[in-house]
């Protein structure tokens, strides 16, 4: 069962490897964005891990929707509310709870991608973050580290796609050629499970 711990865990470690990759992230923003993806999350994220510390939720429901809310009040680019609505929904779909199952998670995290894909109206192929959230969850069922693997496997393959939406689709075929921002750094969230796992 994974309590509140192990969704603060899932928080931290997050915020942890954003913050170390952050540099990355925003280079990867360069060429077909804006170049502030890392600092945009790194900021959320620091937000998310301060939050959690102070106001201490006990449930993982509470947990992740604390989350989401903090990033929607601290990230002002598109990744902020996309972000945000992911945990948000997903913390909801978890209840109030004070321990869930991996299966429950899995739905839950469903639930949430689905929200991101109905606010931000991308389809896997997009060249977004849902390209990685997506075959992430479809690989949840069968353990955090499959979903790892899923998701780092989703990121790489944002490179030979035409952007159809945010800031990058704007270059039409010049955005051919470069990872995705969000789809990176939404491997790092689905890396940060496994390791919060301790997988
Ligand atoms: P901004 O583009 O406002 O500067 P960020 O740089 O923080 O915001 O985030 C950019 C990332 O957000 C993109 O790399 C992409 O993965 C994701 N993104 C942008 N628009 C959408 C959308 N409509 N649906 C899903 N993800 C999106
Ligand atoms: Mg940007
Ligand atoms: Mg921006």
């Amino acid at each position: 069962m994974l309590d509140a711990d192990f969704f603060r865990r899932w928080m931290t470690a997050t915020a942890a490897s954003v913050d170390r990759e952050a540099e990355r992230l925003t280079a990867l923003d360069s060429p077909i964005g804006d170049a502030d993806h890392g600092s945009n999350l790194q900021r959320g994220f620091t937000a998310v891990a301060t939050a959690l510390e102070k106001e201490a939720p006990d449930t993982p429901g509470a947990v992740v929707v604390l989350a989401g809310r903090t990033l929607i009040s601290t990230v002002g680019g598109a990744s902020g509310p996309l972000y945000g609505t992911l945990l948000r929904r997903t913390g909801k779909a978890l209840g109030d709870a004070g321990e869930v199952t991996a299966e429950q998670l899995a739905e839950a995290l469903r639930a949430g991608v689905e929200a991101v894909m109905t606010l931000g109206g991308a389809a896997p192929g997009d060249k977004t973050m849902i390209d990685t959230l997506v075959p992430a969850v479809d690989a949840l069922g069968n353990g955090f580290a499959a979903a790892r693997t899923a998701a780092e496997q989703g990121a790489l393959a944002t490179t030979p796609l035409q952007a159809r939406k945010g800031r990058a689709s704007y270059l039409g075929e010049r955005s051919i050629g470069h990872q995705d921002p969000g789809a990176t750094s939404a491997a790092l969230l689905i890396a940060a499970l496994a390791e919060a796992a301790g997988e």
